[in-house]
């Protein structure tokens, strides 16, 4: 196996050798092999300043991230057995973790497989792709998922907004298997608590459901059961939906999404629960300043929004709109009412949120108590060296008066 040598300046492999897998385009030395000698997406052997490898990877000389390592050592070369293998432990612990195939296979450098997300729903796979390292092992990572699982479907979501810093188009299509006619079974479907959602793995968002919520929505059991719960970013309504299964008396779904709406409204009848819960198309913001004005009350909120802190440099304006959010919504809280709180930006740290959550409590003289702390699934598992996996976090707070 011979890789061309991406060669590192001294002292930059003590980053990877502490366990992350980025190489950012500064610290290689570009004077033994410059950037420009690599097309997006070759395999390269990493090596540092005394001619050692580290590992093998892949190199996209256009991006920031310059390379990322996929292989340790030079044993195991980057091909389709690599990623079978990697996709059977990954599907060990999914295994052990859920009785039934709905959840995240790979979530990236967290499964030792930098650039790739892989969410199953039964028998259809749809997969998301964000490098040009990744894009261009997509023929092996099909033929590796469909020896591993046997797929009726794999689909590619490669839409994400991010894929343009690698320089890669936009797509959303089918992979592998065949577009089925409409009423004969080939919807696609997520299971979670029993119940279930239909999702679109093309028009849907991001992969076409959350599974990172799934652990944070078993929690709602403990507080809805007889309550009025506002569910805001409802997307297919799966706080909203689980809420009413677990016995709230009345449940309002809010999103911005016309399709979201259509879909969680056709996911309530699916679950026989058209009776106690309503979807509505409004955004959040103005959604909840007018239920203020109406002086509407609900037992429990849930605040669940897109990420507002996209990049570093947009954490105050960021951070100011999760206190906005989080102030109004404890302004349509009943007296003794329950928070739902969750941000996805890696940027907002969990101390972050909280303190925008107490400053919100304080400006309207509540008094706030921290019940449970929220983060993502564990098919979502947190690379220790890596920050940017650890990107999810919430609370489940009690509001009450001063
Ligand atoms: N709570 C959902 C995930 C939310 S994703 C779940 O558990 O699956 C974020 C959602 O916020 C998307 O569905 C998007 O359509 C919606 N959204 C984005 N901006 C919005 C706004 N200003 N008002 C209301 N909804 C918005």
């Amino acid at each position: 196996m011979e890789y061309p040598a991406l060669y590192l300046k001294r002292g930059e492999d003590a980053r990877l050798r502490a366990g992350h897998l980025w190489v950012f385009s500064n610290e290689v030395d570009v004077a033994r092999s410059p950037l420009g000698d690599f097309a997006p997406g070759d395999v390269v052997a990493i090596v540092d300043h005394r001619g050692k490898a580290i590992g093998i990877g892949y190199v996209n000389p256009n991006s920031l991230i310059a390379a990322r390592l996929v292989v340790r050592g030079l044993a195991h070369p980057f091909d389709r057995s690599l990623i079978v293998h990697r996709l059977n432990v990954a599907l060990a612990l999914r295994e052990q973790l859920y009785a039934e195939p709905y959840y995240r296979l790979v979530f990236g450098e967290s499964d030792g497989l930098p650039g790739l997300t892989l969410d199953r729903f039964g028998d259809v796979v749809v997969g998301q792709i964000t490098t040009a390292g990744m894009e261009r092992q997509k023929d092996a990572i099909t033929d590796a998922v469909v020896k591993v699982l046997a797929p009726r479907q794999l689909w590619w979501k490669n839409d994400a907004g991010i894929r343009a810093m690698e320089q890669l188009p936009e797509y959303a299509d089918l992979g592998y298997g065949n577009h089925t006619d409409e009423g004969s079974g080939g919807e696609v479907v997520a299971r979670e608590g029993g119940l279930e959602f239909g999702i679109d793995p093309v028009g849907g968002q991001k992969t076409g459901w959350f599974y990172d919520q799934r652990e944070n929505r078993d929690a709602l059991a403990r507080f809805v059961t007889g309550k009025r719960v506002l569910d805001m970013f409802s997307y297919l309504g799966g706080w909203g939906i689980r809420a009413a299964a677990y016995g709230a008396r009345e449940v309002d779904c809010v999103d911005a999404s016309a399709p979201a709406v259509e879909a969680t409204r056709r996911n309530v009848e699916r679950n026989g629960l058209a009776n106690r819960v309503n979807a509505v198309r409004a955004d959040a913001f103005e959604h909840l300043k007018a239920l203020r004005e109406a002086r509407e009350r609900y037992d429990v909120v849930i605040l669940d929004p897109p990420a507002f802190i996209k990049r570093r440099k947009d954490f105050k304006e960021g951070s100011l709109a999760y206190r906005r959010l989080n102030e109004l919504g404890m302004q349509v809280l009943a007296r003794d009412g329950i928070l739902v709180t969750c941000s996805c930006s890696h940027h907002m740290p969990r101390q972050a949120l909280v303190d925008g959550v107490q400053q919100g409590a304080r400006h309207l003289d509540r008094q706030v108590q921290m019940l449970i702390s929220l983060q993502q699934a564990p098919d979502h598992p947190v690379h220790p060296a890596i920050p940017e996996t650890d990107y999810l976090k919430g609370h489940i707070l009690r509001v009450l008066p001063a």
